[in-house]
């Protein structure tokens, strides 16, 4: 998977989270916050996996990082 992907992946479920507690800060219902928690417990794994650099295939840990922290190849976000 490109990264380009991933992290427009990883930022959807960002947006998910945030209406997770919006829904549940309006319903008062627990439910929301779980999903929200299950969405936020999935979105870090998916990013552990995927958001990686291309080069070494070490994990980059931000989503923002210009050049990897593991072998300072430039990270391409296209
Ligand atoms: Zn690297």
């Amino acid at each position: 998977m490109k990264l380009k992907t991933a992290k427009i992946i990883v930022l959807s479920g960002f947006a998910l989270i945030f209406i997770c507690i919006i829904l549940s800060a309006a319903t008062k219902l627990d439910l929301f916050a779980y999903i929200g928690i299950g969405i936020a417990a999935a979105d870090l794994i998916f990013w552990v996996i995927f958001g990686r650099c291309p080069e070494c295939h070490k994990f980059i840990r931000r989503s923002s990082s210009k050049i990897c922290p593991n072998c300072g190849k430039k990270i391409e976000w296209k």
